[in-house]
């Protein structure tokens, strides 16, 4: 999507710090980050949120998924992280392409 915000990081039309990359997804640092690490993960895939997935994004999202942990562990996270989506304006959605935060290295307090 032409002027998606995260589409153009994912395709580094816009500076980002990244700290991962593979063929599905991009991770980078959170810009205003909430934790010591605050990191988005992102499909490069427009997807808008979880709203918006289609069966055919299943593979997809399976592997992004498996890659989180990979992520956090590489971050240092040991003791663990958390993640977060956002999905609509009711959810607090600000940027409308599906992005996990994930977020550690400091107390986090349960929800
Ligand atoms: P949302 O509220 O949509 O779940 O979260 C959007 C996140 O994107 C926010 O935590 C915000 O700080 C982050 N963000 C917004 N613009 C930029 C940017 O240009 N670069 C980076 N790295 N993060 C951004």
């Amino acid at each position: 999507m032409s002027d998606c915000l995260f589409c153009k990081i994912s395709a580094g039309e816009i500076p980002a710090e990244v700290i991962y990359r593979d063929d599905d997804c991009v991770a980078f640092r959170d810009i205003a980050p909430k934790a010591p690490v605050h990191l988005l993960v992102i499909p490069h895939k427009h997807i808008e949120n979880l709203y918006d997935l289609k069966e055919e994004d299943a593979e997809l999202m399976s592997r992004l998924l498996l890659t989180l942990p990979r992520i956090a562990r590489q971050q240092g996270l040991d003791q663990g992280f958390r993640t977060v989506t956002n999905t609509g304006h009711g959810g607090g959605q600000e940027v409308f392409h599906l992005h996990f935060h994930l977020l550690g290295g400091g107390s986090l307090h349960s929800l």
